[in-house]
């Protein structure tokens, strides 16, 4: 099998959170390949995990893919603070022969956000919302590359997920536990030290905060689940997620001093990409009263080009502010309206870009979890549970199309649902080997099946 149908078969979809297909990602030939193992935001541990435990395979599986793209650069990028890591790469490299180099980037946010680090690598800018691949490179997260490792070595399936789980917990550990499995029985295995908690799902700066109590028991892991932070349900990061959008646009009107630090910090905005959020800003209070679509374009347009790294929010604005979710909202009255801002397909870095990155320390320590930083991963626990609920839309696109129905036997990396046809789409295995109790349109429960 060749492979892209090697990769189509076993439903690998981007590891490092975004889910996109890999499939689809890697019909191109590239002159760049990268690897991203940079970890992108604080706290997580899964990449750094993977990199020192399984070199040997990220390595090889880059050799594929590089092959397969006819790239002429191949370079793992991750932080030049992750000695261990650096050095098992670089013993890898040299054991394989592999024409591979290192990049060591610079301790800041957001150092794995993919254009960023297209940009750190290459000196070239991504175009306003475009793909690397419009600069001649392909990225790739280090957990991906261990999905191929296994679909072309093994013919292994995406079934189960490594993550870290850190925060209130003994000590951070690893999980490999199947996809499925709920969040709630990783955090256990942890050891968490608070009864009742609120979980972010990801990184503090991107990842999805559940403060609900059953929002915490129905999450599961997929294959997008690199990391869960456990965190006392009166924290900072908890209790600023829950504020109201009206709330946020209210305090934007009449809170915000124009001091732009929002945009000089911007990633985005650095790197040459036209977002200006303190323009978004200053604009808001008159969002009601513009009729032309060509003023709401310069009033709003900006707001199509952000990433939601959240660096204006969480880190820049002096007032607590937070022009990330207004961009957000603004991207929605874009749609509604119809509205595209051009885009420019040449943006050039600014030549303050250095100055302006963010050191992830401060960023911890802004964030409120200097308690929890410094400490890393070595264990690994491997979770076996009862009963696994797996989602069908764990990836870009649309939803996987269910070939499964209650009552049936599976066997652990069976095909329950496959990518929709001629679509952006991902198949989807079981993640335990057991009996299919319940199929609806947002997944399959499986029950399983003691071996032996
Ligand atoms: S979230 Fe803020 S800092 Fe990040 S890209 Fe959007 S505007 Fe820029
Ligand atoms: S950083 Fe805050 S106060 Fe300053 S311009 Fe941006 S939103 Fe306004």
């Amino acid at each position: 099998m060749n492979l892209l149908d090697a990769i189509r078969e076993a439903g690998i979809v981007g590891a490092g959170g975004a889910g996109f297909p890999t499939h689809v990602k890697l019909k191109a030939k590239a002159e760049w390949f990268i690897v991203n193992a940079a970890e992108c935001e604080p706290l997580i541990e899964t990449d750094k995990y993977l990199c020192r435990t399984y070199a040997d395979r990220i390595v090889a599986a880059a050799v594929i893919v590089a092959g397969h793209l006819q790239a002429e650069h191949t370079v793992i990028a991750l932080k030049k603070k992750y000695r261990a890591e650096i050095d098992a790469l670089r013993a890898a490299i040299d054991k394989a022969g592999a024409a591979i180099e290192i990049c060591e980037m610079g301790v800041f946010y957001p150092a794995g956000d993919e254009q960023t680090m297209v940009q750190f690598v290459t000196g070239k800018t991504v175009p306003e919302r475009g793909l690397p691949l419009d600069v001649g490179a392909v990225v790739d997260n280090v957990g991906t590359l261990l999905g191929i490792y296994d679909a072309m070595t093994e013919g292994k399936s995406v079934s189960s997920k490594y993550l870290s789980v850190v925060g209130e917990v003994r000590e951070p550990i690893m999980i490999h536990t199947p996809i499925g499995t709920p969040i709630t029985q990783c955090i256990e295995a942890a050891k968490p030290q608070l009864t009742d908690y609120a979980v972010i799902v990801g990184g503090p700066m991107m990842g999805r905060v559940l403060s609900d109590r059953e929002a915490i028991r129905n999450a599961v892991v997929t294959k997008t689940t690199g990391n869960l932070i456990v965190l006392p349900r009166d924290h900072y990061l908890i209790t600023r997620a829950g504020r109201p959008m009206e709330r946020i646009r209210a305090q934007a009107r009449t809170a915000c001093i124009q001091c732009r630090m929002c945009t000089d910090l911007c990633p985005r905005y650095q790197i040459g990409h036209q977002i200006r959020p303190h323009m978004v800003m200053r604009n808001l209070y008159r969002e009601q009263t513009i009729s032309s679509n060509e003023e709401f374009l310069r009033a709003f347009g900006d707001a199509a080009n952000c990433c939601s790294c959240g660096v204006c929010e969480m880190f820049a604005c002096p007032m607590g502010l937070s022009p990330r979710k207004v961009n957000e909202y603004m991207k929605g009255a874009l749609r509604e309206r119809g509205l595209q801002p051009e885009r420019n397909m040449k943006p050039e870095a600014r030549p303050e870009l250095d100055m302006r990155r963010i050191p992830t320390e401060r960023l911890i320590a802004r964030l409120g979890l200097s308690a929890y930083s410094g400490l890393h991963a070595h264990t690994c626990i491997e979770l076996s549970p009862d009963e696994v609920f797996v989602p069908f839309a764990q990836h870009i696109g649309k939803p996987a199309q269910p070939v499964c129905k209650a009552g049936d036997t599976v066997n652990k990396g069976d095909l329950i649902a496959q990518a929709a046809e001629g679509a952006l789409s991902a198949n989807i295995h079981a993640g335990i080997t057991g009996v299919i109790t319940e199929v609806s349109a947002a997944g399959a429960r499986i029950s399983g099946r003691k071996e032996g």
